[in-house]
């Protein structure tokens, strides 16, 4: 398989019963697809070219059959999952989220944990400063609490295809 053309997301693969799984390079997808071990649910753009046949660039496939997953009670706790569980949007204003704040300071001992971490807009995170927001009368606009459900497998880790929102349960913000 030559010529993989504009793929910057890779594929997303469902299981059999369309939960999310993971992210595998579009060539993986293509080749579970090939074997049919898969089959394509949507196309991306472009098409791949093998020496037996052509095959539009999988964007999301699924499996032909269910693959037990074990349950991962922790979701990994990075920025871009911050921002993705938050919506991108200020935890104290709404606006647009650029930074990760502390709700209790980490100089006041505030770990880094998802129950301490929201999403904020750079002037929130400077007005706060190292105080809580009940110091100053602010009130948290979301419940930091980790992320639970499938599409967390996904989503803590690459920015996501809009083409897999309907999968993911996500929006167009989070796309
Ligand atoms: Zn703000």
């Amino acid at each position: 398989m030559v010529d993989i053309p504009g793929v910057q997301y890779g594929a997303l693969v469902l299981n059999a019963t369309y939960e999310p799984l993971c992210v595998v390079s579009v060539r993986r997808a293509a080749i579970l697809v090939l074997s049919a071990k898969a089959v394509l649910v949507t196309d991306g753009e472009g098409i791949l070219h093998s020496a037996r046949q052509n095959l539009p660039v999988p964007s999301v496939v699924r499996l032909n059959h269910y693959v037990r997953v074990p349950y991962r009670a922790h979701v990994g706790l990075s920025r871009r999952a911050i921002f993705a569980r938050d919506g991108w949007r200020c935890a104290y204003c709404r606006g647009p989220a650029e930074t990760i704040d502390h709700v209790m300071p980490r100089s006041r001992g505030g770990r880094h944990v998802w129950e301490n971490v929201v999403a904020a807009c750079a002037r929130c995170n400077h007005t706060k400063g190292d105080r809580t927001p009940v110091e100053i009368g602010w009130r948290l606009l979301v419940n930091p609490a980790a992320p639970k459900g499938a599409a967390w497998r996904v989503l803590g880790h690459r920015s996501p295809d809009p083409r897999w929102a309907d999968w993911l349960g996500i929006g167009e913000a989070a796309a």
